[in-house]
């Protein structure tokens, strides 16, 4: 919950905003500031306060703890034209919460977190647990100092600027290791645990076994990202609250798709009670993975027989794609989704012309791996074999990346053992349809002139079938030095259906610094006009242009009387 704090009329207005923005996430404190201030601060994981920072910094003072467990605080000054993040930034979530009220409120958020503002991603919050001491090597990395980055685990990281060798270490790994002086450790969910227990095993009974077998093979548990069993268990009163009380969730398995599953050692009498020769083993193998403990019983101090088992795998990290559009051009066409995604990866593969117009979002670290034009094949394979080494990949275009781009080319190559991610960007023809006025008001189709790998044959019966549909028609690499006769052909085959004054429009360089366009006839275009940046709209035959603008009407009735 978000405590929500004025003392000013303005301050009030304010507040009544953001509260009737997020109904569910915040509550009103009213009353004297400084009482309002202490019960939110007690109650409330995050706080915004419609006040001075000075005021709410002498009000938070005596209250302040632990930087783990205080709340995040965050101020709005009068004119609501800040929000600033003022204490947990990181771990009380206050720089992403004044990122958050600065759009809702339209303020400009104020961040002051050092990692924040160089772009580097802060340790605490890249989303694993941690060890050790991240003030100190968080820092090392502002200053430049070599910090080394090891990871034993092969895992979508964002980039850190970390080099082989360095007096600091960031290390991945779920190894249970101490974390040296100068050293972060992070935690991921990198072990699966297949528990098994007979009816009423205790509790205490399937965790001290679980604790045991990560204690005696040296891995922490911290790294554990679930209990694993079979379906028949789900309900297990000791498998459930072992699952409870190591924070992971329990994941279950039909007995059939564990008996498929090739184990070290099967037995008899799970598959008499269960159905499956193997539960813990079966269980934690059936995603694929290292088996690090094999099977093993509890002790139990009765002497009693066993009532639980378990086995420990390491699964293999999940590489991520993110295929990402980069829009036509202009800065503030990329999407923030776009721009978030290239700072999440850690590998940006694309040709070096759409590099070089996103060089500056990328973080430090940021392994960039750029080719020239004509080598898709080459960008699409590697691409995926970054992503399969478990790297956090990301793949541009520009547009759309899926739009006659990289997605299909490498998502052919990609299998299952990859994440993907599509971010949608702003492809040419919208991007063009938006300067020529609304030209794909109704059914329109994109089609490619580029013969290179799809035969003209191909391509004319596409136009043929668009022209007798009555389809607006936006065409898509038009016209190049070595193909020069297909535009005029294709504008030909539209002319056999439609008006020689039917609108064209043709915009080149849509949204960039040296965009031009214009809206002509089919008659009147002169294909000569046209080059590789650009695309050519034709309307259909109820376009029109309107105050020299391209305008497909919709088909509204109550538009008719007006033409
Ligand atoms: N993925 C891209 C298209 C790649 S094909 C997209 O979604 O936009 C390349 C063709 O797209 C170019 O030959 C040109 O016809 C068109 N194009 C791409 N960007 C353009 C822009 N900014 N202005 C005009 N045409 C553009």
């Amino acid at each position: 919950m978000i405590g929500l704090i004025s003392a000013t009329a303005a301050g009030a207005a304010a507040r009544d905003r953001l509260a009737a923005a997020w109904p569910d996430r915040t509550r009103v404190y009213e009353g004297p500031v400084g009482e309002a201030v202490r019960a939110a601060f007690a109650e409330c994981e995050q706080l915004v306060c419609f006040l001075a920072t000075g005021a709410v910094v002498r009000l938070i003072a005596p209250l302040l703890g632990d930087k783990t467990a205080d709340p995040g605080v965050v101020c709005v000054d009068e004119g609501v034209r800040f929000a600033v993040s003022l204490v947990g930034g990181h771990g009380g979530g206050a720089n992403e919460l004044a990122r958050e009220v600065g759009e809702s409120l339209g303020a400009e958020p104020v961040v002051t977190t050092a990692t924040d503002a160089v772009g580097l991603p802060g340790l605490d919050t890249l989303g694993f647990p941690y060890e050790g001491s991240v003030a100190v090597v968080s820092r090392a990395l502002l200053d430049g100092e070599p910090v080394a980055l090891e990871a034993e685990v092969p895992w979508p990281l964002p980039p850190l600027p970390a080099s082989a060798q360095g007096s600091y270490t960031v290390r991945l790994t779920d190894r249970a290791v101490e974390p040296g002086e100068r050293e972060v450790i992070l935690r991921p969910p990198s072990l699966v645990v297949g528990v098994g227990a007979s009816k009423g095993a205790p509790a205490e009974e399937v965790l001290g076994l679980v604790e045991d077998a990560l204690r005696e093979a040296g891995l922490s548990v911290r790294s554990v990202a679930e209990l694993a069993t079979v379906d028949a268990k789900s309900q297990e009163p000791g498998i459930v609250a072992a699952a409870e009380r190591l924070g992971v969730p329990l994941v279950t398995y039909p007995a059939g798709e564990l008996a498929a599953v090739e184990v070290p050692n099967p037995s008899g009498a799970p598959l008499a009670a269960v159905g499956t020769p193997s539960v813990a083993e079966a269980a934690a193998l059936v995603r694929g993975g290292e088996l690090l403990v094999p099977k093993r019983k509890s002790e139990r101090a009765d002497g009693l027989p066993a009532m639980a088992t378990c086995a420990v795998v390491r699964r293999p990290g999940r590489g991520r794609l993110a295929v990402v559009g980069l829009g036509p051009g202009a800065r503030d066409l990329l999407t923030p989704r776009a721009a978030e995604e290239l700072r999440r990866a850690s590998v940006l593969v694309g040709l070096d012309q759409y590099v070089d117009q996103i060089r500056d979002l990328l973080r430090p670290g940021t392994r960039i791996l750029e080719s020239g034009l004509g080598a898709e094949e080459e960008r699409a394979r590697t691409a995926v074999a970054e992503a399969r080494l478990g790297h956090a990949v990301a793949l541009i275009g520009s547009g759309d990346a899926g739009v006659y781009a990289m997605a299909s080319p490498a998502l052919a190559e990609a299998s299952d053992d990859i994440d993907v991610v599509g971010v949608p960007g702003v492809t040419a023809a919208l991007a063009a349809g938006a300067i020529l006025g609304a030209p794909l008001g109704h059914d329109h189709v994109s089609i490619s002139l580029s013969d290179l790998h799809t035969p003209w044959e191909v391509i004319e019966r596409r136009v043929r079938a668009a022209a007798e549909a009555d389809l607006v028609v936006t065409f898509y690499n038009p016209r190049s030095r070595g193909r020069d006769w297909q535009l005029p052909k294709a504008l030909a085959v539209l002319a056999e259906h439609r008006e020689p004054t039917t609108p064209v429009g043709v915009v080149r360089n849509a949204s960039r610094p040296d965009e031009s366009s214009r809206v002509t006839t089919l008659a009147g275009l002169d294909p000569a006009t046209v080059d590789m940046m650009t695309v050519v709209t034709v309307g259909n035959t109820a376009t029109r242009n309107i105050a020299g603008r391209m305008v497909t009407p919709r088909g509204y009735r109550w538009q008719e009387g007006a033409r």
